[in-house]
């Protein structure tokens, strides 16, 4: 029989690591790589919702978040770029947290779309209320959009406290201004909160949502608010270069990717704890951030941070080094309970290895 190339490149790979560096790193279920295959034998379709997978994931997850209409996207990034485009057409104040995703890690993107990012203050990472209270009467006459994150990432996961988004909401409607959630994590924080997806977006006029962190479908993110303006989204997807034809498999490997996320995320939420108990009791309160979600923090000596997380990837645990001294561990759907034994091995290996010389 004739090689193919695949032959050589033996599915699926054994993963000898314990990936911590992302989210993303979650393990597929076999039901989604299954439903992908199925969708993609299916006659392809060619316009926006002519597809019956697309239809059907875009009309339940706009139900599920109780908005209008929900639009699939490739990545959250392009979610966050759309929502800008459709609030600021012109340019004008991009109002966040300093630290907000999407004026650190998506700075260029950020840049190509005209707009300035005002630094809003916060506390445990989020916009308090007066803070964008101030933020909307200094600036009565310029285009401005106001920008939540939740969880916020570089909050070490922190959920945003409860009635902050409502009280936020109320004040940019009564200045006419509009209001974005970068919920890439915000199952995660769903589930923190105890609450719905719905009540989770209330007040939005956007929401991005990832679908290829938490939920662990292999890509993929949504960008959700009402009709008319998804409708305006899906031109600026297409003008991104972001239109997926045909779009099926996506749409069905995400369908069964989100089939009982909230029992997974609620199992990922107690590893996550289960880590941190153990994190504190080997090295003591002051080792991590406070934990909300599904991050952990690490907190080490000024410096230390990249030749930690190149030790602990010597002891066969992925981490990323987020500043010189914080170093971050993502649990996820792969993460079992059998793991958290051998990752507090691995961290107290890397903690225990002779000082580099600075
Ligand atoms: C990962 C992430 C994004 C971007 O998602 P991509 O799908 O990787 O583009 C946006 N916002 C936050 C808070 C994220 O963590």
């Amino acid at each position: 029989m004739e090689t193919r190339w695949w032959d050589s490149h033996p599915v699926p790979r054994t993963q000898t690591m314990i990936d911590l560096r992302s989210d993303l790193m979650g393990s597929r279920p076999a039901a989604v790589a299954a439903a992908m295959t199925l969708a993609a034998l299916q006659p392809p379709a060619m316009t926006r919702m002519e597809d019956p997978y697309e239809r059907r994931l875009s009309e339940g997850l706009a139900d599920e978040l109780g908005v209008e209409a929900v639009l699939l996207v490739p990545s959250c990034t392009m979610a966050n770029q759309i929502a800008i485009r459709l609030h600021l057409p012109g340019g004008g104040l991009l109002a966040s947290a300093p630290l907000a995703h999407v004026v650190t890690v998506e700075a260029g993107a950020t840049a190509l779309t005209g707009i300035t990012a005002r630094a809003l203050s916060t506390e445990n990472g989020h916009p308090a209320p007066d803070a964008v209270g101030c933020f909307l009467r200094d600036h009565p006459a310029v285009p401005a959009l106001v920008w939540l994150e939740n969880t916020q990432m570089l909050a070490a996961g922190s959920v945003m406290p409860a009635g902050w988004q409502a009280d936020i909401a109320t004040l940019c409607r009564e200045a006419g201004r509009a209001l974005h959630l970068d919920g890439s994590r915000l199952w995660n924080a769903a589930v923190a909160m105890k609450l719905p997806m719905s009540a989770m977006t209330a007040g939005c006029d956007t929401v991005a949502v990832s679908l290829n962190k938490a939920i662990g479908a292999p890509l993929g993110a949504i960008l959700a608010g009402p009709g008319a303006m998804i409708d305006e989204a899906a031109r600026w997807r297409s003008a991104l270069g972001g239109d997926w034809r045909p779009i099926g498999a996506v749409a069905a490997a995400a369908l069964a990717a989100l089939d009982g996320w909230r029992d997974r995320l609620e199992a990922d939420a107690h590893r996550t704890r289960m880590l941190a108990e153990g994190i504190v009791e080997r090295f003591g309160e002051q080792a991590i951030h406070p934990v909300a979600s599904n991050l952990i923090f690490l907190n080490r000596p000024a410096g230390d941070a990249d030749a930690f997380v190149e030790a602990l990837a010597g002891q066969g645990v992925g981490a990323i080094t987020i500043t010189p001294e914080i170093v971050r561990l993502a649990v996820h759907s792969g993460v079992r309970d059998r793991d958290i034994a051998p990752i507090l091995e691995a961290l107290s290996a890397a903690a225990a290895r002779p000082a580099v010389a600075s």
